[in-house]
């Protein structure tokens, strides 16, 4: 039992890793538009490392997704990876935000670059 739970735990903590490393690309992108009008397209952060699906999304829709560290964007129907990690917490037309939680939102939450840069720049 203790070990398929530390299997079940690994692959979600493996995806999370992953989900985190797309959205580090989309924060790069976020940095490089500021806050331009229009919409840009953003990369699937469903885990999935051979995923290439992009979302179209406006600058306050992303900032949305990323006002909680364990949020990730993802295109609509890619949210049956993670397993009980991960639940949907909203669905719009093409992408769906979900919610990471236990060890796998910990490493969300770790690795949250903008978390990240706010504690070096409050101390
Ligand atoms: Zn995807």
């Amino acid at each position: 039992m203790a070990e398929s739970d530390g299997l079940v735990s690994l692959r979600d903590r493996r995806f999370a890793a992953i989900q985190t490393v797309f959205r580090r690309s989309n924060e790069r992108l976020s940095r490089q538009l500021g806050f331009a009008l229009g919409s840009a397209l953003y990369v699937c952060e469903c885990g999935d490392d051979s995923c290439s699906d992009l979302i179209s999304l406006n600058q306050v829709e992303y900032e949305h997704v990323r006002s909680d560290s364990t949020w990730f964007l993802i295109a609509s129907g890619h949210e049956i990876l993670a397993g009980d990690s991960e639940r949907i917490l909203e669905t719009h037309e093409h992408h769906q935000v979900v919610a990471k939680s236990g060890a796998a939102g910990a490493i969300a939450d770790a690795l949250d670059t903008r978390r990240v840069r706010a504690v070096a720049r409050d101390g």
